[in-house]
């Protein structure tokens, strides 16, 4: 495919200013660049076609079925972009006069009210702008509890190791040691070793539920009170809450903090690269550490200090109202029944053909090993991920989580149909009876993709991303 760069032709463009209606007047020399800025300079309907044509290589959740597990690809209504995009948001700015924006404090509010009503929290920071920076916000909130209290010596963080890879690499940057506990053979927390790793110098326990395979952890209630007895604070990543919203509540559960992910679950495309909203919820005897209200003003004299500018990602909030408004109380249980009951039904269709890692009712999402696949036949959870494209179907999350050897983690979400499922169910069977009959194919897809394997590791390290111009 050429850059836009190779269409430009000298003096091509496209006309939609109208004429100056003022007398022009040359900028001030000084504030002019050395050279013309380059350009390139093509019609109107190329520039559209460019476009569309970069549109069609990629993958996305309006070309085709999305199961990526742990990101939520769902399809999110085109009305909350538009609500979010209406001139009265969407022209707000932070340093208005609040008597001049009362809309604009009324959502943060309402949207404030209605999270804490879906977590169990007394209030929420929407300054975090994505999940992982929720995290590190919840971890410094839960820091400056601990030291207002002279307590020095709670430097640890117990992490499980199904936790989301997030979770330790946020707490080491807040200045924790992150301790690892293993989770038991049915892949939740073993509480024989989360007793023995609690103590005076435990902060907080970071919990991912469901955790990173797609479990709601049986023992939660338990767990929240091993760690509150020790003196530490329960910090729960609620990045997925489709599958619990609306039906029971982290602060219910015992949690003092959580973080959700408002780009997975409500309604902000996730995998755009942004802009996200990783809003931190806490319980009250926190609210004094937060870094502001949600409708900003003055950090409190204890206040841990702000994390982002003003408000956080406005417009992203605008659109979790706008979403939870529209399904309203009953509709958010519904989508969370939905998004389970959709990966209990793909899983259950898949269980004679491919092993699941854990045999257990999953939430919403499942992850499958294909280790004795691969031992039987030679192809990996790769292979048949790259088999997935030529059929026009996103693959799962592969080889995540990190304890499921030749993982496959597949996330269908609430807004698919029954007949994809079933097709999609289909699709991995055949591919599974590919493996067993004609493994190069597998070994050789995908065919029919933009491009076919790339080097996935320069792709990442040393990425292209500039082209050398004439
Ligand atoms: C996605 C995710 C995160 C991180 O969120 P980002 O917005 O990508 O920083 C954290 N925890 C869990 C469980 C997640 O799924």
């Amino acid at each position: 495919m050429k850059l836009i760069f190779e269409k430009s032709r000298e003096g091509r463009r496209l006309s939609i200013l109208p004429p100056a209606d003022v007398p022009h007047t040359a900028l001030p020399q000084d504030l002019c660049r050395e050279a013309p800025l380059r350009l390139p300079q093509v019609a109107e309907c190329d520039i559209d076609r460019h476009y569309a044509a970069l549109a069609r290589r990629a993958h996305g959740v309006c070309n085709g079925f999305y199961p990526l597990g742990s990101c939520t690809m769902k399809y999110n209504p085109r009305i909350d972009e538009e609500i979010a995009a209406l001139p009265g948001f969407a022209g707000i700015h932070p340093l208005q006069r609040p008597q001049t924006a009362q809309g604009g404090r009324e959502v943060l509010s309402l949207c404030e009210a209605m999270l804490c009503e879906i977590t169990g929290m007394d209030a929420v920071t929407f300054q975090p702008a994505a999940g992982a920076h929720g995290e590190f916000t919840g971890l410094l909130l839960i820091k400056a509890y601990h030291e207002d209290r002279g307590d020095m010596a709670r430097t640890k963080i117990i992490v499980p190791d199904s936790a989301h890879g997030t979770n330790p690499a946020s707490a080491a940057m807040a200045g924790y040691e992150v301790v690892n506990i293993p989770s038991g053979t049915d892949g939740c927390v073993d509480l024989e070793a989360l007793r023995a790793a609690v103590g005076p110098d435990t902060a907080s326990l970071m919990l991912t539920n469901p955790n990173t395979v797609g479990l709601f952890d049986p023992n939660i209630l338990q767990i929240t009170r091993i760690v509150h007895e020790a003196g530490g604070l329960c910090y729960y990543d609620g990045a997925n809450l489709n599958a619990i919203m609306g039906v029971v509540r982290p602060g219910d559960m015992g949690f003092d903090v959580v973080h959700l992910n408002l780009h997975k679950t409500f309604a902000t495309p996730h995998g755009g690269g942004g802009p996200g909203s990783g809003p931190v919820g806490c319980k009250a005897f926190l609210n004094p550490f937060m870094p502001q209200s949600c409708l900003g003003g003055t950090p409190g004299e204890k206040s841990m200090g702000q994390v982002r500018a003003f408000y956080g990602n406005f417009a992203v909030v605008v659109k979790a109202l706008c979403y939870m408004l529209t399904l309203g109380a009953q509709g958010i249980r519904e989508a969370a029944e939905n998004a389970v009951l959709n990966a209990n039904y793909m899983m259950h269709g898949l269980k004679g053909t491919y092993d699941m890692a854990y045999d257990h009712i999953c939430m919403h999402e499942f992850v499958m090993t294909l280790d004795k696949l691969k031992k039987e036949t030679g192809v990996s959870a790769l292979d048949v991920a790259k088999g997935l494209l030529d059929a026009g179907i996103h693959p799962p999350t592969m080889y995540f989580p990190l304890i499921v050897h030749e993982a496959l983690m597949v996330e269908p979400t609430e807004t698919e149909s029954r007949e994809t499922l079933d097709e999609a169910v289909d699709v991995l069977i055949d591919l599974a009876k590919t493996a067993r009959e004609n493994p190069q194919v597998l070994h050789d897809s995908p065919l029919h993709t933009p491009i076919r394997r790339p080097d996935e590791v320069r792709a990442a390290r040393s990425p292209k991303l500039k082209a050398d111009l004439p």
